[in-house]
């Protein structure tokens, strides 16, 4: 049985990591309106990644015959003024992640319930690579992104990231 306070907060992770998804599709599509498909697809992609991430919490939760309820996913906020825009607000977005994963290992550590703090163990390291890729972004753009030539081979860089499933297996 998992503590009962840890499952409502796994449950909530899950409608999170649908709307990080969400989120993630809706800069894809800022990027492909804007010409930039190499990001698109560096989003589109990222959304791919948080959908495995809602499942991997729900499987936990079913292997762990809690319930699963799914809620309404919020609609995607926030700023669009200019490319940069995106990609503070989903390091932004990574940091916030960050801290509800933080909450939910510090609440399984409180109730002793161990077996969740190990299944929290890979998205802790996750999160830490999801900063560190969003940062690194910002500071491409940041450098490259106000020549155009620079900025399309920027695009073109990113038009190579391919899709992964989660070395995490449940
Ligand atoms: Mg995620």
């Amino acid at each position: 049985m998992l503590n009962e306070k840890v499952a409502e907060l796994l449950n909530t992770q899950v409608n999170k990591e649908f709307y990080s998804a969400y989120l993630y599709l809706a800069f894809s599509n800022y990027f492909s309106e804007e010409g930039l498909n190499g990001f698109a697809n560096w989003y589109r992609i990222q959304a791919q990644e948080e959908r495995d991430h809602a499942m991997l919490f729900v499987q936990y939760l079913q292997n762990n015959d809690a319930k699963v309820t799914y809620e309404a996913i919020e609609k995607p906020a926030f700023k669009a003024d200019s490319h940069m825009d995106i990609l503070k607000a989903g390091l932004d977005h990574e940091r916030y992640v960050t801290g509800l994963v933080n909450n939910i290992y510090g609440t399984a550590y409180e109730g002793k319930d161990f077996r969740t703090m190990q299944f929290l163990d890979w998205f802790v390291k996750e999160q830490g690579e999801e900063e560190t890729n969003a940062n690194e972004l910002i500071k491409k753009m940041e450098l490259f992104g106000s020549d155009p030539k620079s900025l399309y081979l920027l695009d073109q860089e990113l038009a190579a990231r391919t899709y992964s499933a989660p070395s995490l297996t449940l």
